[in-house]
């Protein structure tokens, strides 16, 4: 259990997560993050996250429970990338880390979260 705890994140997927945020801006995106021996080093974006800001991360619900994810990701299209209550209440449901991106989508613009919405240490990997 201790050795599949995410520590990490490749810059290249996180570069890939500001860039996707930045693509769907005004609109959220979501998706789910796996990671392989502590390193998140894949993101499975959800298909057709093209309709309003809300119902990108509702999409999360309808994903079959899938062992290998450690957790989502989605951006805010606000300045703000602290976890709202909806939030909180998906991120039970999936793993244990969540990033959360936020407008302008630079490389600082981003945080990731423990199921309680509690800051989550992720450290960046080249
Ligand atoms: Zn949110």
């Amino acid at each position: 259990m201790g050795r599949k705890r995410a520590y990490a994140i490749k810059r290249e997927i996180l570069d890939l997560i500001l860039e996707v945020s930045k693509e769907n801006f005004p609109n959220e995106f979501a998706g789910v993050l796996r990671c392989e021996k502590g390193i998140i080093t894949e993101i499975m974006l959800l298909p057709g996250t093209i309709s309003g800001e809300r119902s990108a991360l509702l999409r999360l619900h309808m994903l079959p429970i899938d062992y290998t994810v450690v957790g989502t990701v989605h951006s805010h299209p606000t300045e703000y990338n602290n976890p709202s209550g909806a939030d909180l209440g998906l991120f039970g449901k999936f793993g244990y880390v969540h990033i959360i991106t936020k407008v302008p989508y630079k490389p600082d613009s981003w945080k990731a979260w423990d199921l309680d919405g509690n800051p989550y240490p992720l450290e960046v990997i080249d």
